[in-house]
């Protein structure tokens, strides 16, 4: 009797393997991934029927599933399942950011969450969305100041919790033009602020979770389990098989059954058709109660450190900590400290390249600074870009920034860097050389640029880019068009096709422009992208003061 589940289980699994067969439209890597996902969680197939694989990223798979709900009818869901080496602390840190601040002002909800062993499923309704990358081009002016506008109701909502979402850009913010609903998902990443209101948030920025490399438990002498940095550039296995290598089904790494203890992930009853039980969100429909607790491994920490060549950077630029007592040696963080280390250099000896585009010796040999420093780069804010300790929401409206630059230019992404330190110079290019260090040196850093680089006015910019005004008419800097821009899609740092850039990334017609607004843009867009794009955080503008602005004026209802 005791493996009648089991045999019901496994016919289940062997039905829903068999009908996405029958459909036959997927291909063969991705059936056997689901087939792999009912076998480490098999209580799935008890629910669910898994369709297809809609995402998947470093750090996790997403399926399309569907259950059929008590009502008789069938709703579709997405099931997240976090690559299992994913550090439980992290995983419940995710899960508390979606059941208490999601299900609400296009926050993603979450219904359920599923965990056997390592491996773990948070189950979300599924919002049908476009990618952006495929709709940047047709969208017109009023689905653009929507968007943005919506991006910040998420945005003032999370802040409002404490929350530092740390990867906003548009794969994480679900848009579905049809329906116009909005969804910001992906909490992997997050992090507190000082006075959050997440309590997982807190443990997962605790200092001993931080550190130059990646984190794994090991048991000492005595049995008592410890966090020790993994070597740096190790790669984590599962990490590292990013297209369904198999290797990702080899036995996770020995830590994992150490760890897993500690997540205690308790949902306390069956789900679909049900009402949420949380009683921070109870009026949230198909949210349930998720508790955790435990332990952290930044996203980032994990991602190997890519290696760049500096040929064909447009100028070369070095931050540095800007400490006046020169007590702590200064960070250099360029692309040269990738170069093989030099012998050891006393701490002692003193820096030679203080304020030159140099790196020295000394520099090269110091440690790399601690400091969050998670996201994409291309959307990154500078302070974080130059690993400021100090970052709180502020890098969430940066990129929020970016986002409208791209929207309104038509070009995604618009900063196209494989390492941070492009991504600067690229920001440089558009927002002015002097105006960065400039910003920089407010929050304890310095820059130094081979370049001067002028301030861009945005409008300008982004007409040029939309193909509106025509590139030759002297109003950006010709170093600027004859430079592989940041805002050229085409272009491909690593590529030795690359090209000068082309004005018009647009194939519209001109009547067509004027159809969808691009001819009428109000110059507060441009005021808002401004104030957002704000080098320096201590004066960017905030969500809440963002939904205030005159761009939003006929939405104000929209607004509470
Ligand atoms: P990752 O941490 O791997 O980036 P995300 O949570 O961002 O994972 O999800 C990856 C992708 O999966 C998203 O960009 C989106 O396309 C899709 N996705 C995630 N959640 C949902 C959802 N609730 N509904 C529909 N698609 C989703
Ligand atoms: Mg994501
Ligand atoms: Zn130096």
């Amino acid at each position: 009797m005791e493996t009648a589940p089991n045999v019901t289980l496994q016919r289940n699994i062997q039905k829903n393997v068999e009908t996405n067969k029958c459909k036959n439209k997927i291909p063969r890597d991705v059936e056997m991934d689901i087939e792999y996902l009912y076998e480490v969680i098999p209580q799935l197939s008890q629910i669910f029927r898994i369709i297809d694989k809609i995402g998947e990223g470093t750090f996790s798979s997403v399926y399309l599933a569907e259950a059929q709900m008590t009502d008789g009818l069938t709703r579709k869901f997405a099931l997240k399942h976090l690559i299992p080496t994913s550090h439980p602390m992290r995983i419940a840190a995710e899960l508390q950011c979606l059941t208490v601040v999601g299900g609400t002002e296009n926050v993603m909800g979450v219904t359920y969450c599923f965990r056997k062993e390592h491996h773990v499923v948070i189950v979300m309704p599924y919002m049908e969305h476009q990618a952006i990358v495929d709709i940047v081009g047709s969208l017109t002016f009023e689905e653009v100041r929507h968007y943005i506008f919506h991006l910040l109701k998420a945005l003032r909502h999370i802040h409002k919790f404490g929350i530092i979402h740390r990867d906003i850009k548009p794969t994480n913010f679900l848009f579905n033009r049809q329906t116009k609903e909005y969804a910001l998902v992906d909490f992997g990443l997050a992090q507190g602020t000082p006075d959050t209101q997440i309590e997982l948030l807190k443990v997962v920025k605790s200092k001993s979770y931080k550190g130059g490399g990646a984190l794994r438990m090991v048991e000492d002498s005595l049995g008592k389990q410890k966090l020790v940095p993994l070597p740096p550039n190790t790669r984590n296995p599962a990490v590292h098989s990013s297209t369904k290598a198999p290797v990702k089904r080899s036995c996770p790494p020995s830590h994992i059954k150490h760890t897993k203890e500690l997540l205690a992930l308790k949902a306390s009853r069956s789900v679909f058709g049900e009402r949420n039980l949380n009683s921070t969100n109870s009026h949230k429909p198909g949210s349930e109660k998720v508790e955790g607790q435990m332990l952290k491994q930044d996203k980032d920490e994990v991602v190997p450190r890519k290696i760049v060549s500096t040929k064909r950077r447009l100028v070369s630029v070095k931050t540095a900590l800007n400490d006046q007592k020169q007590k702590d040696p200064p960070v250099i963080s360029t692309p040269s400290a990738q170069k093989p280390k030099p012998s050891a250099v006393s701490q002692s000896l003193t820096c030679s390249c203080h304020m030159t585009d140099r790196v020295c010796n000394v520099c090269l040999s110091r440690k790399q600074q601690v400091a969050p420093r998670a996201g994409t780069p291309g959307f990154r804010a500078p302070e974080v870009l130059t690993k400021c300790p100090n970052q709180g929401t502020a890098i969430d409206m940066w990129s929020a920034g970016v986002i409208l630059l791209s929207l309104l230019s038509g070009r995604y992404p618009f900063f196209k860097a494989s390492d941070d330190l492009i991504a600067l110079a690229q920001i440089m290019t558009i927002r002015g050389s002097k105006e960065t260090s400039e910003a920089a040196n407010k929050f304890g850093k310095s820059i130094v640029c081979s370049q001067e680089l002028p301030r861009l006015d945005l409008r300008i910019l982004c007409e040029t880019l939309r193909g509106l005004r025509s590139c030759d008419d002297g109003s950006l800097p010709a170093e600027f068009l004859a430079s592989h821009h940041p805002g050229d899609v085409k272009r491909d740092v690593g590529s030795p096709a690359n090209k000068p850039m082309s004005c018009s990334g647009s194939l519209k017609s001109s009547a067509e422009l004027q159809e969808m607004g691009w001819y009428n843009v109000p110059d507060e867009v441009y005021d808002l992208l401004d104030k957002l794009l704000d080098l320096n955080p201590a004066t960017r503008i905030t969500a809440s003061m963002a939904l205030q602005h005159p761009l939003f004026k006929d939405m104000t209802d929209l607004v509470m």
